[in-house]
């Protein structure tokens, strides 16, 4: 096996400033043991891209080459979100955003619950998907990003539950484990998760 380019520049930055994702990936990125300092782009005075993309890949690329322009070394970008079939996909690439100011997870569970509530009937369950997509550059051009996306299915509960994770995670139900996935610690949220198999696919490439 040949090691990818970027495993010798000693460097990889991590494309985010979201606490949530960031504390998930200093735990899955300690399980890869890799030869390279993985560095949140918040430490290299970083600010985020403007995701005017129209999917999660698209906003993946720009965020990673946004970090891999500013810095100059190889970049990991990670879009995710939450998608609800029955309202068209929404909240979708707008997740941090859902009820308008960025990062606003209290307001954005609101929203989401507000929009599901008028669609739900006695004992169906609504269905939802948390979606990662993690591309990775070399540099700000790279012509061929490598992309690993992961999409961990459940359901939306009606109202929250559970204290750990972020985001949506109080409002994303496993029926086959009975729990939210704010009831998970990190390391079960990581095994299974739309992060954690997304890592899995960048862990597989590279063993290749
Ligand atoms: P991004 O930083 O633009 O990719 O926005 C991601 C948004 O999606 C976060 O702010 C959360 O609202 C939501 N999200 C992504 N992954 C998760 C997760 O693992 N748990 C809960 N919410 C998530």
């Amino acid at each position: 096996m040949t090691a990818p380019a970027w495993l010798s520049q000693g460097t990889l930055v991590l494309a985010s400033n979201n606490k949530g994702k960031i504390a998930e990936f200093e735990k899955l990125f300690a399980e890869l043991n890799l030869p390279v300092d993985v560095i949140p782009q918040g430490q290299l005075n970083i600010e985020d891209a403007i995701e005017d993309g129209l999917s999660f890949v698209e906003n993946a690329i720009i965020k990673a080459r946004h970090a891999s322009k500013i810095s100059g070394k190889p970049a990991i970008a990670d879009d995710s979100g939450i998608c609800v079939p029955a309202l068209g996909g929404a909240p979708g690439i707008y997740s941090a955003r859902y009820a308008g100011a960025h990062g606003n997870d209290a307001a954005n569970n609101e929203k989401l619950l507000a929009d599901l509530q008028p669609l739900r009937k006695d004992g169906t369950a609504i269905e939802g998907m948390f979606v990662c997509v993690l591309a990775l550059v070399q540099h700000a051009e790279d012509p061929l990003p490598q992309i690993f996306q992961g999409i961990w299915q459940g359901e939306i509960l009606d109202a929250p539950r559970g204290e750990n994770g972020f985001g949506y995670d109080p409002l994303f139900w496993l029926p086959e484990l009975g729990i939210s996935s704010a009831e998970m610690s990190k390391e079960e949220k990581n095994k299974i998760s739309h992060r954690g198999q997304a890592m899995q696919l960048f862990k597989a490439s590279l063993e290749k």
